[in-house]
């Protein structure tokens, strides 16, 4: 008899349909013999008109406030998914983060999973009961609710498997696996059967949204088996998996993602001596601005322009610091740019094989698309491009790359 954690995304916890439908699922698990803890989302929609409603009070809610507001849409439910399986005769319990016991720091809209107390789960399974559990939450060493930040229910998901040793973390959503990029963008994007740890949290932490990119830290760290699956189609999913196949067959590229929540920041004419990197961005992480891409080039003046991006979200207040900073330094001038966006390759192929940058930079040069910032690592490379051609660079980047499904092989 295994033991399963699954977690079914907002998609799949909807409507009240299709709460039922889970319901009817974790059902048929549970006749199969296997022992069932699930993890389920807010209903799609509901955390960002949470978000909403608390944006009406304030352009900057307070942090802790905000938790014990969008924390509601996963109890309830968990609740009403309890009910589902009672009605159909599956003795089941919720719990939310705070009942389990899922202890977070407290950096609230954003905390880490510390640790889990797996006891009042086990004694619930012991008994032959169904426990659902509220994703994204928690509680911190205080007592105050936090959240895990978007997309944060795979990581408890994730960590709740890892805590009770379950034998496979499955994570249901609405597309029946990883695919080699965005199906929603590409329809010739095709689903993997494998994906590295490794190349999955690049795709994560670049954009690519169907799992949070902690949930696979945390698979990784402690080896959790972990699946991505349709919630309400048959199909194997995608593995993620420890080990790289050395293989002939394999693509040097295993997918491209984007991400459009960037934005670009570049301080003009400024003094090119030591420490200018320092004095520019040193103020910039002060003021708790996560920076990504960074580029300095030298003009012949003696001077230098510094040109970084930043989440857009933290555009406004790192164009701030930066009008100060240029004040300061005598800086020419500070532009920003809000139309951009990434788009990175990523593959553990990339390691044998030269010439993959070039390769991008060529089908990117075909559409005549101007690479504005370039970044590499041993298995990703990433471009900044102005936003309006970027799904046609993931459109061409994924031909190039030989990654199109044959005709009639489609996603959807
Ligand atoms: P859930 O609500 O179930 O957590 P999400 O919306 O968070 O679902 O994640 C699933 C979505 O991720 C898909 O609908 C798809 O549009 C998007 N996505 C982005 N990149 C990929 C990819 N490489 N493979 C599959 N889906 C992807
Ligand atoms: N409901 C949360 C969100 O929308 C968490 C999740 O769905 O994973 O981000
Ligand atoms: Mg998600």
């Amino acid at each position: 008899m295994a033991l399963i954690v699954q977690k079914f995304g907002g998609t799949s916890v909807g409507t009240v349909e299709r709460i039922e439908q889970v319901a009817e699922k974790v059902k048929k698990f549970r006749e199969g013999g296997d022992d069932i803890v699930v993890v389920v989302s807010a209903m799609s929609g509901e955390t960002n008109r949470l978000i909403d409603l608390a944006k009406q009070i304030s352009e900057q809610p307070v942090p802790r406030e905000l938790d014990v507001m969008v924390s509601t849409g996963e109890q309830v439910t968990i609740a009403l998914l309890a009910m589902a399986l009672i009605k159909r005769g599956v003795p089941a319990v919720s719990y939310t983060g705070n009942q389990v016991r899922i202890l977070t720091d407290s950096a609230h809209t954003k905390a880490r999973i510390l640790q889990i107390d797996g006891q009042r789960i086990q004694r619930d399974i012991k008994a032959g009961r169904v426990v659902v559990v509220a994703g994204f939450q928690g509680v911190d060493e205080k007592g105050n609710i936090t959240t895990l930040g978007r997309g944060g229910s795979d990581t408890t998901g994730v960590a709740l498997a890892a805590a009770l040793k379950a034998d496979e973390c499955q994570i249901y959503t609405d597309v029946d696996g990883v695919y080699t990029t965005d199906p929603r963008v590409v329809a010739k994007a095709q689903r993997l059967d494998k994906i590295t740890f490794e190349e999955m949290l690049e795709m994560a932490s670049l954009g690519s949204k169907v799992l949070q990119i902690r949930a696979v830290e945390f698979a990784g760290k402690y080896s959790v088996p972990l699946r991505v699956l349709h919630s309400f189609q048959e199909g194997p999913g995608t593995l993620i998996t420890l080990d790289e196949e050395e293989s002939m067959e394999q693509p040097i590229i295993s997918g491209i993602a984007f991400n459009r929540d960037e934005a670009k920041l570049t301080i003009r004419g400024v003094p090119d001596t030591p420490g200018v990197a320092f004095k520019i961005l040193g103020p910039i992480s002060a003021a708790n601005v996560e920076v990504d891409m960074i580029v300095q080039n030298v003009a012949h003046d003696n001077t230098t322009d510094f040109t970084f991006t930043v989440h857009r979200n933290d555009y406004n207040n790192a164009l701030q610091v930066l009008q100060g900073i240029a004040a300061e330094m005598g800086a020419r001038e500070v532009i920003g740019d809000t139309d951009i966006a990434k788009v990175s390759i990523v593959g553990v192929g990339m390691r044998s094989h030269a010439g993959v940058a070039s390769r991008m930079f060529e089908a990117l040069a075909k559409e005549n698309i101007n690479i504005q910032m370039i970044s590499t690592s041993e298995i990703k490379v990433s471009v900044v491009i102005e936003e309006k051609y970027l799904e046609l660079a993931v459109r061409a980047l994924h031909t190039a790359f030989e990654l199109d499904a044959p005709a009639g092989n489609t996603a959807e």
